[in-house]
């Protein structure tokens, strides 16, 4: 007979990531001069041709953490989250009025036998940023 574990890696994984974030300051407090935050997101499988999902919304600078990251959409990705708080920082160094880019998921999917193999989910964002 099988028992089932209380936590999975992922929701462990999910928990401490929750707790960074909760941990961090404020977009607002990080970046003074930042007025204001539009992301506009867009899922795509490791092909990076199939969409999986879509996200366009304004961020509060002064509720939003600092650090910025969202979570692989994927139910069986154990680490993974786009961490967007990198190139948050950079666009508003240069002050940037639009950042563009991609980044894969860093996560990884249990397979049978112990072992795992990459997750590779894509992750297509574009920044739009105010200043004060
Ligand atoms: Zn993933």
């Amino acid at each position: 007979m099988m028992h089932r574990r209380k936590t999975t890696p992922r929701a462990e994984y999910r928990l401490s990531e929750t707790q960074r974030v909760n941990n961090s300051v404020s977009l607002a407090e990080k970046f003074p001069k930042l007025k204001s935050l539009m992301v506009d997101l867009a899922y795509f499988d490791t092909d990076g041709l199939t969409k999986s999902g879509e996200l366009k919304y304004r961020v509060n600078v002064h509720y939003a953490k600092s650090v910025f990251s969202f979570a692989c959409p994927s139910h069986e990705c154990v680490g993974g989250d786009f961490d967007l708080s990198g190139a948050v920082a950079q666009a508003v160094t240069d002050r940037h009025k639009i950042a563009q880019g991609e980044i894969r998921c860093k996560g990884w999917r249990a397979l049978p036998k112990e072992t795992k193999e990459p997750c590779r989910n894509l992750l297509r964002y574009k920044l739009s940023l105010g200043y004060v």
